[in-house]
């Protein structure tokens, strides 16, 4: 445990490091954002913040000397700048979970290491690659590294639809088409001391491959339920994790239960747990890596989140709400279309 309050150094201005700055603030824990946003959100929220290209040794170097320690909004920081700024300061989750966890590959090949299912997948960089395992198809071909949102995801259902052009800019992997039955999350909050919190799964509504809508209770039964949550902290103890994760699961039509994907931080699918529990994700992401414990926590109500797109936005800003809704603006400047602009938690 530190003696005094460490100042916290966050990369990432959107709502996930507004929210982060905001819990670190409950706790007097002071936060530096670095952003290449210049209008980023965070900057009403933390107490200070540089603007920079993450490539600007300089204004690096600024952000290292003035932060004790330091965490990550999003995980497709380039690996060098994490592990440069890991020779002085504290990097938590540690770069080298990113390093796996940005890339679709390494990450799937770590998964199922652990024995543990996700989708059926192959590495490819070439049609022929494709053509080789054809019963791979309808398959999703996702680029290897900085998708989101869906963005670098194409849906091939035959080898005409591929153009070889693709393949001079990305490695991708091709992944088998789910017949999805359900998606849920699991987030979990690792401490230094090996303890975990463990938030309950929650269950999730995507349209065109971006989050819509998520709940709690997940409507599963208690075999997922409880796989789902060992699972995660499997990965988490693996990955030998200090903050908040979050791993994201299929269900397919026979009840089987796959990993998707791992986010290395705070996630979307967590932002009910805002109002629905005591002690948020983002709460317990800033204790564990300032190196508080972890205290107990509770879940105050059941709940449901919606993701609010682009200029969607305007139809919430001026309306009344109930005791039981909470509505968050991430206060962008700009709004563009399937751009996450805030998001409304209704307690049930
Ligand atoms: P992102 O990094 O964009 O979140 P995901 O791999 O999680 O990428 O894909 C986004 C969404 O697209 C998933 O939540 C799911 O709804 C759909 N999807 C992705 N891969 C598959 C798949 N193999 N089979 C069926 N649906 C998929
Ligand atoms: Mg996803």
């Amino acid at each position: 445990m530190l003696n005094t309050n460490p100042v916290l150094g966050i990369i990432g201005g959107g709502q996930l490091g507004s929210f982060l700055a905001s819990s670190a603030k409950k706790l007097k824990i002071k936060t530096l954002v670095l952003t290449d946003d210049p209008v980023a959100p965070a900057k009403n929220f933390c107490d200070e913040i540089i603007f920079s290209d993450y490539s600007n040794k300089q204004k690096i170097e600024e952000f290292i000397n003035k932060v004790d320690i330091v965490t990550y909004e999003f995980e497709n920081i380039p690996f060098e700048v994490l592990n440069f700024i890991s020779k002085t300061k504290k990097v938590l989750p540690s770069p080298e979970i990113n390093r796996i966890v940005q890339n679709r590959n390494e990450e799937k090949k770590f998964v199922k290491n652990l024995g543990i299912k996700t989708t059926p997948w192959i590495f490819v960089n070439s049609k022929n690659d494709i053509k080789k395992n054809e019963d791979m198809l309808p398959g999703i071909l996702k680029t290897c590294t900085l998708g989101y949102d869906g963005k670098g995801q194409r849906l091939i259902n035959s080898l005409n639809e591929i153009d070889e052009t693709w393949f001079d800019l990305n490695d991708y992997i091709l992944e088998k088409k789910i017949n999805l039955k359900q998606e849920i999350s699991v987030i979990l909050t690792r401490f230094k001391n090996d303890e975990c919190y463990i938030y309950e799964p929650i269950e999730n509504i995507h349209k065109n491959q971006i989050l819509e809508k998520s709940k709690i209770p997940a409507d599963i039964g208690e075999d997922i339920y409880k796989q789902s949550q060992n699972f995660a902290e499997e990965i988490a103890k693996k990955l030998n994790f200090v903050g908040t994760m979050c791993v994201e699961y299929f269900i397919d039509t026979k009840n089987n239960l796959m990993v998707n994907e791992i986010a290395p931080r705070v996630h979307n699918s967590g932002h009910l747990t805002l109002n629905a529990f005591e002690l948020s994700q983002f709460d317990c992401h800033i204790r564990a890596v300032c190196g508080l414990k972890n205290l107990p926590n509770k879940k105050i109500s059941n709940a449901e989140m919606i993701n609010i797109l682009g200029s969607d936005i305007n139809n919430y800003k001026n309306r009344k709400y109930n005791n039981n809704e909470f509505f968050f603006d991430y206060f962008k400047k700009n709004i563009k279309d399937k751009r996450k602009m805030g998001h409304l938690t209704i307690l049930k």
